[in-house]
């Protein structure tokens, strides 16, 4: 596959595993679970290890070393993960996200707000 084309799909592949990552965490319950918890680290550390992205994979695996998966709320969870990924952005030379605006970006009127409402995996959204 050409440098291109590879770059591409990598780039693509990574803004869907994001979204998908981000969402993740915004529904993830306000008051988890031992079982929640558990489930979402697991979670986690398997993505890292099975992400299609050999060269991602590897320095995702580092910095859940670094970063242990938060996962006593949802609002931890997902500000970890925004740090997280903008450990990444800053590796990859893109721009620092204020993740203060977690919220209005991945705004899916699914009742997620992690700085107020209610919704989430038990929560009616
Ligand atoms: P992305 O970083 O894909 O972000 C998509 C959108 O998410 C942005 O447009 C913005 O709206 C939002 N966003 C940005 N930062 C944050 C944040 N901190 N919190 C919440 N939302 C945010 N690519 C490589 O070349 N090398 C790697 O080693 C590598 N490792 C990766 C590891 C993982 C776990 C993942 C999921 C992807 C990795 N990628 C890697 C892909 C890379 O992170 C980008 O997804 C890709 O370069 C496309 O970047 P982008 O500029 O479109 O925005």
């Amino acid at each position: 596959m050409p440098k291109l084309v590879n770059e591409t799909a990598k780039a693509e592949l990574g803004r869907a595993a994001w979204r998908v990552l981000h969402l993740m965490t915004l529904r993830y319950p306000e008051n988890p679970t031992q079982s929640d918890r558990t489930a979402l680290k697991t979670y986690f550390h398997l993505f890292s290890r099975l992400y299609p992205c050999g060269e991602c994979a590897a320095e995702f695996q580092a910095l859940l070393k670094q970063y242990p998966p938060q996962t006593s709320s949802r609002k931890s969870a997902s500000l970890w993960l925004c740090h997280v990924h903008n450990q990444v952005n800053e590796r990859l030379g893109k721009p620092e996200f204020d993740c203060l605006t977690l919220d209005a970006t991945y705004d899916s009127g699914l009742q997620n707000k992690i700085l107020g409402g209610k919704g989430g995996l038990r929560g009616g959204a």
